[in-house]
């Protein structure tokens, strides 16, 4: 008989799952608020003209196709760090910091996954609750135990930093603390300034090992303003670790652009911290693709280019808070009695609407209005067309 005989069909994807119900529903009014995906007003994935423009350049340059280094490209990953840290960033200076460009955010949380498994073999990993769906999986994956630490509060739709710090502060030394450096997946509820000190601190106190995501630098208030907490763990003298993700931030989804940051002690220590970064990357790809990078460092290191895409992120971040206000708005004009200006609130691309498993089910079933179970939405896929008509499916299924 097949060696595949005995095999079990794995359980779909719960989000692109959604997607392939989405594509197969046949009502013309149809919205899908699931994916984490940013379209223009017209529903469509933009191609920034910053990019378009550095893609034009290249393919007339038509420079040959050779293996990239393992870990990458210089420039783009001297690029990703000035990005995180600052140009001016001391670390950065001193050859403290190591960058490999990666597949995506996903191929930087896994290639730094898998490091740390080599590194701290019998260390326990603590992600957010709630968490981006995929943290738990990658992380068990590179065969760690995986824990959560408290973050959302659902009474108050903010951090239950109480929580979340006495957590971190009962943790063993070296545990690894998966953190979100923006714009927090799936709740929209970011730390304060105020707090991201206080976190580094028990960091520093407990001896943890924290690994910053960055997938949304630049949507929630600025490209410096989403790297606070970047900042505040550069500033500490700890070593961390940051993947960082171009897919939203340059609208280069499946290009596959990303790369991962490792802070060390010194020159010395980066140097060999590297060498082993580079190990995991050969063995499991050999070397990234090499468009998608070049596009980001053709953008950022040219002045016009880069001041042309600061604009269109910009562009980018005010649609989607004039979709959190217009949602409000409309959801109230309905004659909705709950409140949900905590939606004007929230940062980056979701919103923990608060509805629930069944309300979520009546939006599909009644409106074709696709979302989360957990009552996550993207406000990135409302625009000015079909905002009215989620208004009045949320004000059907919660009144
Ligand atoms: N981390 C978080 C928090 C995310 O939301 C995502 C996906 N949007 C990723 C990582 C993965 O990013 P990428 O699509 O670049 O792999």
């Amino acid at each position: 008989s097949s060696i595949f005989a005995a095999v079990e069909m794995a359980p779909r994807d719960p989000i692109l799952g959604l997607n392939e119900s989405f594509n197969a529903d046949t009502r013309s009014t149809k919205v899908n608020l699931g994916v984490g995906v940013y379209f223009d007003d017209n529903g469509k994935i933009p191609l920034l003209a910053a990019v378009k423009a550095a893609e034009e350049a290249r393919l007339k340059a038509a420079p040959p196709r050779g293996y990239q280094p393992i870990e990458g490209s210089p420039a783009y990953n001297q690029a990703v760090q000035n990005l995180l840290l600052g140009k001016d960033s001391a670390l950065i200076a001193n050859g403290q910091v190591i960058t490999a460009q990666a597949l995506g955010g996903t191929g930087a949380l896994k290639i730094g996954a898998d490091y740390l498994k080599r590194l701290s073999p019998n260390a326990k990993v603590y992600i957010s609750d709630p968490s981006w769906e995929n943290h738990r999986a990658l992380f068990e994956s590179a065969g760690f135990v995986v824990e959560n630490y408290p973050y959302y509060d659902a009474a108050t739709r903010g951090v239950n930093f109480a929580g979340m710090k006495a957590c971190l502060n009962s943790l063993e030394a070296g545990s690894i603390i998966i953190l979100h450096a923006c714009c927090h997946n799936p709740t929209g509820a970011d730390l304060s300034d105020a707090q991201w000190q206080e976190v580094v601190d028990v960091c520093r106190a407990r001896g943890l090992v924290p690994f910053l995501d960055m997938a949304y630098q630049g949507f929630a208030d600025g490209i410096d303003a989403d790297a606070v907490a970047v900042r505040a763990f550069s500033a500490s003298g700890l070593q961390f670790f940051v993947s960082s993700s171009f897919s939203k931030s340059f609208s280069l989804y499946g290009e596959r652009v990303g790369a991962l940051s490792v802070i060390t002690a010194s020159k010395e220590e980066a140097g060999r911290v590297l060498s082993q970064v580079k190990r995991v990357i050969r063995t499991n790809y050999s070397n990234p693709p090499i468009h998608g990078g070049a596009l980001v460092a053709a953008v950022l290191s040219s002045p016009e280019l880069r001041q042309m895409w600061e604009t269109e992120l910009a562009g980018m971040r005010d649609r989607i808070r004039a979709m959190r206000t217009g949602l409000v708005e409309a959801i109230k004009a309905q004659g909705v009695a709950q409140d949900f200006s905590f939606v004007v609130q929230q940062r980056g691309m979701f919103s923990y609407t608060g509805l629930t498993a069944a309300q979520v089910e009546r939006m599909k079933d009644e409106f074709g209005i696709y979302a989360v179970s957990t009552g996550r939405i993207c406000l990135a896929a409302l625009n000015t067309k079909n905002l009215e008509y989620v208004a009045k499916a949320i004000a059907a299924v919660t009144k």
